[in-house]
């Protein structure tokens, strides 16, 4: 028989979207995959259901619809404070996911090495392989995600080609400070490589913590490539619509990838998601508002199962501690606790290049009612895992990578 490519020998199942089967499969509530179980902005339905009518039903430019580009370039130049010409700096792409993959191809070559911090979001180092390049790791010291800048300095002394910042971080709920990000824009133009931004979360960042744009800093545009969606910020993570800003050069090589990897995100959904992008700025501090309760409602319930947590400063996420349950081995525990308990997260070790077992992610991108549900169950898990007879496992070793 005609054998595959050694392209994805080392890849197994995004163990995330594999939480999502296993959360199904058990009728428990799924806090892995991050994505929310409530309706999106109403302006956005409706303006879908009249383009069912009106259409458009046929290919938009490949880089983007015109109209989307230019309210996205409205947009994104109010925040992120950088001039973006909507024909120039932008390329519209399937989600995020397909961004992140678009803007590594389009300025790292085969051979090339590119930094990744860790944790991280599963994508990035298959990303990294599938452009042929090879990832080198930077550790985020799991109490509060911080990164020496010594560790950072040593791998820009590999000469990577690129540096990928997920900011926020998922799944550390980080903001990267002004600090840390001038120090990156250092390392990145005194060893001339790119940074790339996973930046879908930038709406949801808790007070007093602020969101800065790598890309903003001085120097920084002409060598960042800015990925972000619409998935989080208006809740329609099904309608995969994700772009990639930057300089026109390496715009023009996205574009390229992207062109003949999708030739272009859904036209009729770009069409709909215009009226998004022209929200007014309450619309982002209501966001933030509603996140900032949901926050506080999970932590509080997490608090009260008597469940250690990290408490974040932007996105949807949590680490909890496992260790008093199964140290080692939290796919396992995961698994379990998904059957028995009623809730899915995601085994932490999926995020870590660091032999690390005993975390485990939630995500509270819910309802309130939803949040509180879990809690209950949780509060239970104490109980039902010391009547249960669990077994502590060995590391399964079932990792992305
Ligand atoms: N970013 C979300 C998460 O980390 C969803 C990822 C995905 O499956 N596309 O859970």
């Amino acid at each position: 028989m005609a054998t595959t490519s050694h392209r994805t020998d080392g890849f197994g199942e995004s163990v995330i979207r594999r939480m999502t089967r296993v959360a199904n499969a058990s009728g428990a509530i799924n806090l892995s995959q991050g994505y929310p179980d409530f309706d999106p902005p109403e302006a956005l339905t409706r303006a879908l259901a009249k383009v069912a009518g009106t259409g458009p039903h046929q290919y938009a430019v490949t880089w983007g619809a015109p109209e989307f580009r230019r309210a996205l370039a409205d947009k994104q130049r109010a925040f992120m404070g950088v001039p973006i010409d909507p024909d120039e700096n932008v390329v519209v792409t399937c989600g995020s996911t397909e961004a992140m993959m678009a803007a590594i191809m389009a300025v790292v070559n085969p051979g090339d090495k590119v930094v990744v911090f860790s944790p991280f979001y599963e994508n990035y180092g298959a990303d990294a392989v599938l452009a042929g390049a090879t990832p080198i790791y930077v550790s985020l010291s799991p109490a509060d995600f911080s990164f020496e800048a010594k560790a950072l300095r040593e791998a820009f002394e590999e000469r990577p080609k690129a540096l990928i910042l997920c900011n926020p971080g998922n799944p550390s709920g980080k903001v990267f400070t002004r600090e840390e990000l001038t120090l990156i824009a250092a390392l990145a133009e005194e060893f001339d490589a790119w940074v790339i931004t996973d930046e879908v979360y930038e709406h949801i960042v808790y007070a007093p913590r602020r969101h800065l744009y790598i890309a903003s800093l001085p120097g920084m545009w002409e060598r960042t490539l800015s990925c972000s969606s619409l998935s989080k910020t208006y809740s329609i993570t099904g309608w995969r619509l994700g772009y990639v800003i930057g300089p026109k050069a390496a715009i023009d090589a996205a574009k390229k990838v992207h062109d003949f990897l999708t030739v272009g995100a859904a036209s009729p959904l770009q069409e709909a998601a215009v009226v998004a992008l022209r929200f007014p700025p309450s619309y982002y501090d209501e966001l933030v508002a509603q996140y900032s309760r949901r926050r506080e409602v999970f932590l509080s319930a997490l608090d009260r199962a008597g469940l250690r947590s990290t408490r974040p400063e932007g996105a949807y996420y949590v680490m909890t501690d496992i260790s008093e349950f199964d140290p080692d081995d939290d796919t396992r525990f995961c698994e379990w606790m998904a059957e028995k308990v009623g809730v899915a997260a995601v085994p932490g070790s999926s995020f870590f290049r660091e032999p690390v077992t005993h975390l485990i992610r939630f995500h509270f991108a819910k309802k309130e009612a939803t949040l509180l549900e879990a809690g209950e169950r949780l509060q239970s898990l104490r109980s039902i895992w010391a009547q249960s007879g669990y077994v502590r496992g060995r590391a399964s070793g079932s990792r992305a990578r």
